[in-house]
């Protein structure tokens, strides 16, 4: 589905994305762990265009991402992206949230949107609050809106951002519950995270970045419990 070859990516001289090499399949779930200021967020960011690549090449379903004629709007819309902040609309319900953009973006009719919205709801665990504002509710709830929001264009991949760093200790678990249904029901993911229990069960493959390269990648077996590199060693050291 997606397939990244060579990808660079510079600030000025600041050199951070160094030759990444990437293939993720329909329906796998790629987890990618590392270091801050490994890349990481960028890495995803230029997977839907919100960087600019500075040379490389980006596939996904086929289309060259860098190509001009390529209709990235429409492409966007097929990839679903949850930050590590929310970025819920605040005047808007929750309700609304999940149905503006199928509407104004696809042109979706309000009653199938709103229906689509409402499973989506069910399906986060938030049903009944439909029509909170944003800001009636927790963070957790907040970010399993975000998912579900995301869910309501329909995508065929969902980026993941660090979607819990943001959440009171408390509020992670629901979260990943939402995201390891979701997993599990095919959708294809790619999913920043520091949460390694998370990454060892759900994942089926495991990126560690380090310094803008991809340093070593496997099943979450290989990474968690044989790593190769010192520099993943190294790494998980530090965080299990
Ligand atoms: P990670 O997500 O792994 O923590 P990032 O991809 O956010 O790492 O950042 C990697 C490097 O790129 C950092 O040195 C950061 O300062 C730099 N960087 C990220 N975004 C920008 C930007 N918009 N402008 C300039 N430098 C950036
Ligand atoms: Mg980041």
């Amino acid at each position: 589905m997606i397939n990244i070859k060579n990808l660079h990516k510079s600030f000025d001289q600041n050199e951070v994305l160094k030759g990444i090499d990437l293939n993720i399949k329909n329906g796998e779930v790629v987890v990618i762990i590392g270091p801050s200021g490994s890349g990481k967020s960028t890495l995803l960011r230029c997977l839907n265009l919100l960087e600019q690549p500075t040379s490389g090449i980006i596939e996904f379903e086929g289309k060259n991402l860098l190509d001009k004629q390529t209709d990235i709007n429409q492409l966007r819309q097929k990839m679903g992206m949850v930050f590590q902040s929310f970025n819920l609309f605040p005047h808007k319900t929750v309700l609304e949230n999940l149905t503006i953009s199928p509407i104004k973006v696809k042109g979706e009719a309000p009653a199938q949107a709103e229906k689509t919205a409402r499973e989506l709801l069910e399906r986060v665990g938030l049903k009944d609050k439909a029509d909170s504002y944003p800001s009636q509710l927790s963070g957790g709830q907040q970010q399993r809106v975000a998912i579900a929001r995301a869910l309501a264009m329909n995508p065929d991949v969902m980026l993941f951002d660090e979607p819990t760093s943001a959440l009171d200790p408390e509020m992670v678990g629901e979260v990943l519950a939402v995201m390891k249904n979701l997993a599990q029901s095919g959708m294809t993911m790619a999913i920043v995270t520091h949460e390694m229990g998370f990454a060892k069960e759900v994942a089926d493959r495991v990126i560690f970045m380090d310094a803008g390269i991809i340093q070593e990648e496997g099943t979450p077996d290989d990474i968690f419990n044989h790593p190769q590199n010192p520099r993943t060693q190294d790494f998980l050291k530090k965080v299990l």
